[in-house]
Protein backbone atom coordinates (compact mmCIF):
# COMPACT_ATOMS: atom_id res chain seq x y z
CA UNK A 1 0.00 0.00 0.00
CA UNK A 2 3.18 2.34 1.05
CA UNK A 3 4.21 1.66 -2.47
CA UNK A 4 0.92 2.18 -4.10
CA UNK A 5 0.74 5.48 -3.25
CA UNK A 6 4.64 6.40 -3.25
CA UNK A 7 4.51 5.53 -6.73
CA UNK A 8 1.14 7.64 -7.49
CA UNK A 9 3.12 10.80 -6.11
CA UNK A 10 6.24 9.81 -8.40
CA UNK A 11 4.01 9.56 -11.22
CA UNK A 12 2.07 12.95 -11.01
CA UNK A 13 2.00 15.04 -13.61
CA UNK A 14 3.61 18.30 -12.49
CA UNK A 15 1.34 21.53 -13.77
CA UNK A 16 2.04 22.62 -17.45
CA UNK A 17 2.66 26.48 -17.54
CA UNK A 18 1.00 26.13 -21.37
CA UNK A 19 -2.40 25.01 -19.55
CA UNK A 20 -3.19 28.53 -17.40
CA UNK A 21 -5.64 30.99 -19.07
CA UNK A 22 -4.64 34.89 -18.15
CA UNK A 23 -7.64 34.90 -15.54
CA UNK A 24 -5.40 32.03 -13.79
CA UNK A 25 -1.83 33.91 -13.89
CA UNK A 26 -3.73 36.88 -12.32
CA UNK A 27 -4.99 34.49 -9.58
CA UNK A 28 -1.63 32.30 -9.39
CA UNK A 29 0.02 36.03 -8.89
CA UNK A 30 -2.22 37.16 -6.31
CA UNK A 31 -1.39 34.12 -4.39
CA UNK A 32 2.39 34.33 -4.94
CA UNK A 33 1.66 37.76 -3.25
CA UNK A 34 2.48 39.48 -6.53
CA UNK A 35 0.74 42.50 -8.54
CA UNK A 36 -1.35 41.61 -11.18
CA UNK A 37 0.74 43.40 -13.64
CA UNK A 38 3.38 40.68 -12.92
CA UNK A 39 0.60 38.20 -15.28
CA UNK A 40 1.09 40.46 -18.26
CA UNK A 41 5.13 40.41 -18.06
CA UNK A 42 4.86 36.55 -17.79
CA UNK A 43 2.11 35.98 -20.18
CA UNK A 44 3.55 38.32 -22.65
CA UNK A 45 7.11 36.95 -21.71
CA UNK A 46 5.80 33.10 -22.37
CA UNK A 47 3.19 33.95 -25.70
CA UNK A 48 4.63 37.07 -27.25
CA UNK A 49 8.30 36.80 -26.87
CA UNK A 50 8.03 32.23 -26.80
CA UNK A 51 10.99 32.07 -24.03
CA UNK A 52 10.18 29.37 -22.17
CA UNK A 53 12.81 29.35 -19.44
CA UNK A 54 11.66 31.20 -16.34
CA UNK A 55 15.40 32.20 -15.71
CA UNK A 56 15.88 34.43 -18.50
CA UNK A 57 12.53 36.32 -18.00
CA UNK A 58 14.77 39.35 -16.88
CA UNK A 59 11.63 41.68 -15.84
CA UNK A 60 10.52 39.31 -12.62
CA UNK A 61 11.91 39.43 -9.72
CA UNK A 62 14.11 36.22 -8.30
CA UNK A 63 11.85 35.01 -5.43
CA UNK A 64 9.22 34.80 -8.37
CA UNK A 65 11.47 32.62 -11.06
CA UNK A 66 12.01 30.53 -7.99
CA UNK A 67 8.95 29.86 -6.96
CA UNK A 68 7.96 29.67 -10.43
CA UNK A 69 10.75 26.76 -11.67
CA UNK A 70 9.94 24.66 -8.71
CA UNK A 71 6.51 24.36 -9.19
CA UNK A 72 5.66 24.39 -13.00
CA UNK A 73 7.24 22.87 -16.40
CA UNK A 74 6.56 24.47 -19.67
CA UNK A 75 5.85 22.09 -22.89
CA UNK A 76 4.46 18.72 -21.91
CA UNK A 77 5.72 17.45 -25.31
CA UNK A 78 8.72 16.06 -26.95
CA UNK A 79 9.13 15.66 -30.37
CA UNK A 80 9.21 11.83 -31.76
CA UNK A 81 9.59 12.55 -35.53
CA UNK A 82 9.10 15.31 -38.31
CA UNK A 83 8.07 14.63 -41.72
CA UNK A 84 8.66 17.10 -44.59
CA UNK A 85 6.81 16.46 -47.65
CA UNK A 86 7.49 17.73 -50.79
CA UNK A 87 4.81 20.82 -51.23
CA UNK A 88 6.27 22.13 -47.86
CA UNK A 89 3.59 20.69 -45.30
CA UNK A 90 5.14 19.40 -42.23
CA UNK A 91 3.87 16.67 -39.98
CA UNK A 92 4.89 16.98 -35.83
CA UNK A 93 4.62 13.54 -33.78
CA UNK A 94 4.85 14.42 -30.28
CA UNK A 95 5.07 12.42 -27.19
CA UNK A 96 3.52 13.25 -24.41
CA UNK A 97 4.46 12.86 -21.02
CA UNK A 98 2.20 9.68 -20.21
CA UNK A 99 3.76 8.40 -23.53
CA UNK A 100 0.39 8.84 -26.01
CA UNK A 101 1.11 10.46 -29.61
CA UNK A 102 -0.38 13.13 -30.83
CA UNK A 103 0.75 14.65 -34.49
CA UNK A 104 0.87 18.24 -35.11
CA UNK A 105 0.02 19.60 -39.40
CA UNK A 106 1.41 22.81 -40.92
CA UNK A 107 0.29 23.92 -44.21
CA UNK A 108 2.27 26.65 -46.00
CA UNK A 109 0.00 27.84 -48.88
CA UNK A 110 0.00 31.52 -50.80
CA UNK A 111 -0.94 33.78 -48.09
CA UNK A 112 -2.99 31.28 -45.94
CA UNK A 113 -0.47 29.34 -44.03
CA UNK A 114 -2.26 26.94 -41.21
CA UNK A 115 -1.85 24.89 -38.79
CA UNK A 116 -3.85 22.02 -37.74
CA UNK A 117 -3.76 21.07 -34.02
CA UNK A 118 -5.06 17.69 -32.54
CA UNK A 119 -7.20 17.68 -29.62
CA UNK A 120 -7.27 14.50 -28.86
CA UNK A 121 -4.89 11.26 -28.65
CA UNK A 122 -6.88 9.09 -31.12
CA UNK A 123 -10.52 9.35 -31.46
CA UNK A 124 -13.71 7.51 -30.37
CA UNK A 125 -15.89 8.07 -33.30
CA UNK A 126 -14.32 5.63 -35.81
CA UNK A 127 -15.19 7.00 -38.87
CA UNK A 128 -14.88 4.11 -41.76
CA UNK A 129 -12.78 6.39 -44.22
CA UNK A 130 -10.24 7.84 -41.38
CA UNK A 131 -6.74 6.55 -40.35
CA UNK A 132 -6.98 7.79 -36.62
CA UNK A 133 -10.07 5.70 -36.03
CA UNK A 134 -7.19 3.00 -36.12
CA UNK A 135 -5.44 4.33 -32.99
CA UNK A 136 -8.85 3.69 -31.37
CA UNK A 137 -9.76 6.44 -28.51
CA UNK A 138 -6.30 6.84 -26.28
CA UNK A 139 -7.50 10.65 -24.07
CA UNK A 140 -9.16 14.09 -24.48
CA UNK A 141 -5.92 16.38 -24.53
CA UNK A 142 -5.35 18.73 -21.42
CA UNK A 143 -5.12 22.66 -22.37
CA UNK A 144 -1.26 22.70 -22.00
CA UNK A 145 -1.05 19.60 -24.22
CA UNK A 146 -3.07 21.57 -27.44
CA UNK A 147 -1.37 25.05 -26.24
CA UNK A 148 2.25 23.31 -26.57
CA UNK A 149 1.38 22.22 -29.43
CA UNK A 150 1.29 26.18 -31.36
CA UNK A 151 4.38 26.93 -29.05
CA UNK A 152 6.44 24.06 -30.50
CA UNK A 153 5.64 24.90 -33.99
CA UNK A 154 6.29 29.02 -33.63
CA UNK A 155 9.95 27.82 -32.36
CA UNK A 156 10.50 26.31 -35.19
CA UNK A 157 8.84 28.64 -37.60
CA UNK A 158 7.94 32.15 -36.56
CA UNK A 159 4.80 33.05 -35.17
CA UNK A 160 3.96 35.30 -38.39
CA UNK A 161 4.26 32.38 -40.78
CA UNK A 162 0.50 31.26 -39.47
CA UNK A 163 -2.44 33.11 -39.94
CA UNK A 164 -5.08 29.97 -39.60
CA UNK A 165 -5.54 27.65 -36.71
CA UNK A 166 -7.77 24.57 -37.46
CA UNK A 167 -8.77 22.01 -34.90
CA UNK A 168 -8.74 19.22 -37.22
CA UNK A 169 -6.03 16.92 -35.87
CA UNK A 170 -6.81 13.95 -34.56
CA UNK A 171 -10.03 13.11 -32.63
CA UNK A 172 -13.31 15.01 -32.45
CA UNK A 173 -12.68 18.75 -31.45
CA UNK A 174 -16.28 19.04 -29.73
CA UNK A 175 -15.54 15.90 -27.42
CA UNK A 176 -13.30 17.74 -25.67
CA UNK A 177 -14.91 20.78 -25.57
CA UNK A 178 -13.89 22.53 -22.20
CA UNK A 179 -10.17 21.78 -22.90
CA UNK A 180 -10.81 23.71 -26.42
CA UNK A 181 -12.39 26.62 -25.39
CA UNK A 182 -9.69 27.49 -22.83
CA UNK A 183 -7.19 26.92 -25.34
CA UNK A 184 -8.88 29.15 -27.88
CA UNK A 185 -9.16 32.01 -25.13
CA UNK A 186 -4.97 31.70 -24.84
CA UNK A 187 -4.27 31.71 -27.91
CA UNK A 188 -6.86 34.82 -29.13
CA UNK A 189 -5.24 36.44 -25.98
CA UNK A 190 -4.59 40.05 -26.78
CA UNK A 191 -1.37 40.20 -24.13
CA UNK A 192 -0.24 36.63 -25.95
CA UNK A 193 -0.42 35.16 -29.51
CA UNK A 194 -3.30 37.44 -30.05
CA UNK A 195 -4.67 35.06 -32.82
CA UNK A 196 -8.10 36.21 -34.62
CA UNK A 197 -10.91 34.38 -33.65
CA UNK A 198 -11.75 34.71 -37.31
CA UNK A 199 -9.11 33.10 -38.21
CA UNK A 200 -9.81 30.02 -35.74
CA UNK A 201 -11.87 26.66 -37.35
CA UNK A 202 -13.42 24.13 -35.49
CA UNK A 203 -13.80 21.08 -37.62
CA UNK A 204 -16.55 18.50 -35.85
CA UNK A 205 -17.42 15.10 -37.43
CA UNK A 206 -21.29 16.22 -36.23
CA UNK A 207 -21.78 15.99 -32.28
CA UNK A 208 -24.66 18.26 -31.66
CA UNK A 209 -24.44 18.53 -27.97
CA UNK A 210 -20.90 20.13 -28.72
CA UNK A 211 -22.06 22.38 -31.39
CA UNK A 212 -24.78 24.03 -29.24
CA UNK A 213 -21.43 24.91 -26.29
CA UNK A 214 -19.76 26.41 -29.25
CA UNK A 215 -22.53 28.36 -30.14
CA UNK A 216 -23.03 30.27 -26.85
CA UNK A 217 -19.13 30.28 -26.27
CA UNK A 218 -17.31 31.77 -29.09
CA UNK A 219 -16.86 33.49 -32.51
CA UNK A 220 -14.95 30.85 -34.14
CA UNK A 221 -15.87 29.20 -37.63
CA UNK A 222 -17.70 25.71 -37.51
CA UNK A 223 -16.68 23.31 -40.02
CA UNK A 224 -18.68 20.36 -40.51
CA UNK A 225 -17.98 17.04 -41.90
CA UNK A 226 -20.68 16.04 -43.86
CA UNK A 227 -19.63 13.19 -45.99
CA UNK A 228 -23.00 12.11 -47.26
CA UNK A 229 -26.05 13.30 -47.72
CA UNK A 230 -28.26 10.81 -46.32
CA UNK A 231 -28.96 9.08 -43.08
CA UNK A 232 -28.04 5.37 -44.76
CA UNK A 233 -25.11 6.50 -46.22
CA UNK A 234 -23.79 8.98 -43.44
CA UNK A 235 -24.31 6.03 -40.53
CA UNK A 236 -22.71 3.39 -42.65
CA UNK A 237 -19.25 5.48 -42.22
CA UNK A 238 -19.84 7.49 -39.78
CA UNK A 239 -21.21 6.36 -36.33
CA UNK A 240 -22.15 9.18 -35.06
CA UNK A 241 -24.93 10.37 -37.67
CA UNK A 242 -26.68 6.87 -35.70
CA UNK A 243 -27.16 9.48 -32.36
CA UNK A 244 -27.26 13.10 -34.19
CA UNK A 245 -29.09 12.24 -37.25
CA UNK A 246 -29.09 14.65 -40.60
CA UNK A 247 -32.31 16.47 -39.50
CA UNK A 248 -30.77 16.76 -35.49
CA UNK A 249 -27.87 17.76 -36.74
CA UNK A 250 -28.98 20.35 -39.58
CA UNK A 251 -31.53 21.60 -36.49
CA UNK A 252 -28.75 22.52 -34.82
CA UNK A 253 -26.75 24.23 -37.55
CA UNK A 254 -29.67 26.40 -38.19
CA UNK A 255 -29.77 27.74 -34.85
CA UNK A 256 -25.63 28.39 -34.74
CA UNK A 257 -26.38 30.22 -38.26
CA UNK A 258 -29.12 32.04 -36.55
CA UNK A 259 -27.17 33.30 -33.80
CA UNK A 260 -23.29 33.85 -35.10
CA UNK A 261 -24.63 34.90 -38.83
CA UNK A 262 -21.34 33.24 -40.04
CA UNK A 263 -21.69 30.71 -43.23
CA UNK A 264 -21.16 27.09 -42.05
CA UNK A 265 -18.13 25.10 -43.68
CA UNK A 266 -18.90 21.69 -44.85
CA UNK A 267 -16.22 18.88 -46.29
CA UNK A 268 -17.24 16.06 -47.76
CA UNK A 269 -14.46 13.49 -48.45
CA UNK A 270 -14.94 12.17 -51.84
CA UNK A 271 -15.15 8.39 -51.71
CA UNK A 272 -15.47 6.91 -55.84
CA UNK A 273 -18.10 4.26 -55.82
CA UNK A 274 -19.88 5.25 -52.60
CA UNK A 275 -21.18 8.87 -52.52
CA UNK A 276 -19.99 10.68 -55.60
CA UNK A 277 -23.07 9.17 -57.90
CA UNK A 278 -26.11 11.66 -58.98
CA UNK A 279 -28.22 11.02 -56.03
CA UNK A 280 -25.59 12.06 -53.73
CA UNK A 281 -25.10 15.06 -56.01
CA UNK A 282 -28.73 16.28 -55.52
CA UNK A 283 -28.80 14.74 -51.37
CA UNK A 284 -25.91 17.18 -51.06
CA UNK A 285 -27.19 20.06 -52.79
CA UNK A 286 -30.73 20.13 -51.04
CA UNK A 287 -28.72 20.10 -47.75
CA UNK A 288 -26.44 22.63 -48.56
CA UNK A 289 -28.93 25.28 -50.16
CA UNK A 290 -30.89 24.98 -46.74
CA UNK A 291 -28.13 26.79 -45.10
CA UNK A 292 -25.49 29.27 -45.75
CA UNK A 293 -22.60 27.61 -46.60
CA UNK A 294 -20.01 26.48 -48.65
CA UNK A 295 -18.19 23.08 -48.93
CA UNK A 296 -14.83 21.91 -49.10
CA UNK A 297 -14.63 18.20 -51.29
CA UNK A 298 -11.50 16.29 -50.21
CA UNK A 299 -10.48 13.65 -52.52
CA UNK A 300 -10.03 10.62 -50.32
CA UNK A 301 -6.16 10.12 -48.76
CA UNK A 302 -5.34 6.38 -49.00
CA UNK A 303 -3.68 5.31 -45.76
CA UNK A 304 -1.95 1.34 -45.56
CA UNK A 305 -4.85 -0.82 -45.64
CA UNK A 306 -8.19 1.72 -46.02
CA UNK A 307 -10.88 0.18 -47.68
CA UNK A 308 -11.23 3.56 -50.90
CA UNK A 309 -9.72 4.13 -53.43
CA UNK A 310 -8.46 8.22 -54.10
CA UNK A 311 -11.05 9.68 -56.73
CA UNK A 312 -9.13 10.86 -59.99
CA UNK A 313 -8.99 14.44 -60.92
CA UNK A 314 -11.53 13.68 -64.00
CA UNK A 315 -13.92 12.10 -61.02
CA UNK A 316 -13.43 15.06 -58.66
CA UNK A 317 -13.30 17.93 -61.57
CA UNK A 318 -16.60 16.18 -62.41
CA UNK A 319 -18.38 16.06 -59.12
CA UNK A 320 -17.38 19.82 -58.52
CA UNK A 321 -18.85 20.72 -61.39
CA UNK A 322 -22.51 19.29 -60.83
CA UNK A 323 -22.78 20.49 -57.35
CA UNK A 324 -21.53 24.02 -58.43
CA UNK A 325 -24.11 23.64 -61.26
CA UNK A 326 -26.52 23.47 -58.22
CA UNK A 327 -26.25 26.63 -56.93
CA UNK A 328 -23.74 25.93 -54.32
CA UNK A 329 -20.33 27.53 -53.36
CA UNK A 330 -17.83 24.85 -53.75
CA UNK A 331 -13.92 24.86 -53.61
CA UNK A 332 -11.93 21.72 -53.84
CA UNK A 333 -9.15 21.28 -51.21
CA UNK A 334 -5.89 19.47 -53.25
CA UNK A 335 -4.52 17.12 -51.45
CA UNK A 336 -1.32 18.80 -49.52
CA UNK A 337 1.14 16.75 -47.30
CA UNK A 338 0.13 12.90 -48.61
CA UNK A 339 3.78 11.52 -48.84
CA UNK A 340 4.62 12.56 -45.64
CA UNK A 341 0.38 10.87 -44.25
CA UNK A 342 0.22 14.29 -43.31
CA UNK A 343 -3.20 14.97 -45.51
CA UNK A 344 -6.81 14.57 -44.06
CA UNK A 345 -7.54 11.92 -42.86
CA UNK A 346 -3.79 10.59 -42.59
CA UNK A 347 -2.86 11.14 -39.05
CA UNK A 348 -2.05 8.16 -36.82
CA UNK A 349 -1.79 6.33 -39.97
CA UNK A 350 2.39 5.39 -39.35
CA UNK A 351 1.21 5.67 -35.03
CA UNK A 352 1.72 1.76 -34.67
CA UNK A 353 5.40 2.14 -36.38
CA UNK A 354 5.83 3.67 -32.11
CA UNK A 355 4.72 0.57 -30.74
N1 LIG B 1 -13.28 14.92 -35.95
C1 LIG B 1 -13.21 16.14 -36.67
C2 LIG B 1 -11.79 16.57 -37.05
C3 LIG B 1 -10.86 15.51 -37.59
S1 LIG B 1 -11.15 14.91 -39.23
C4 LIG B 1 -14.09 16.05 -37.91
O1 LIG B 1 -14.63 14.99 -38.19
O2 LIG B 1 -14.28 17.07 -38.57
C5 LIG B 1 -10.70 16.26 -40.24
C6 LIG B 1 -11.23 16.18 -41.66
O3 LIG B 1 -10.56 15.16 -42.40
C7 LIG B 1 -12.71 15.83 -41.74
O4 LIG B 1 -13.37 16.71 -42.60
C8 LIG B 1 -12.73 14.43 -42.33
O5 LIG B 1 -13.92 14.22 -43.05
C9 LIG B 1 -11.49 14.45 -43.20
N2 LIG B 1 -10.93 13.13 -43.46
C10 LIG B 1 -10.86 12.10 -42.61
N3 LIG B 1 -10.27 11.04 -43.20
C11 LIG B 1 -9.97 11.42 -44.46
C12 LIG B 1 -9.31 10.77 -45.57
N4 LIG B 1 -8.84 9.52 -45.46
N5 LIG B 1 -9.15 11.47 -46.70
C13 LIG B 1 -9.58 12.74 -46.80
N6 LIG B 1 -10.17 13.41 -45.79
C14 LIG B 1 -10.38 12.76 -44.63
Amino acid sequence: MKNLLFNSIMVKKIESLYGLAFPEFKALMKKKGETEYRAIQLFSWIYKKNVSDVGSMYTLPNALKEKLISSFVFSPLTQRSVCISKDGTIKWAFCLQDNNVIETVYIPGEGKNTLCLSTQSGCALYCKFCATARMGFRKNLDVSEIVGQVMFVIKEIKRDSINHIVFMGMGEPLLNVKALLKTIDILTHKEGLNFSRRRITVSTAGYVPGIRVLKGASQVNLAVSLNASCDEKRSFIMNINKKYPLNVLFESLDDYYTDKRRRITFEYVLLPGFNMGEEDVQGLARLLNSIPSKVNLIPFNIFPGSAFRSPTEVEVNAFADRVYNLGVSVQVRRPRGSDALAACGQLGASHFAYE
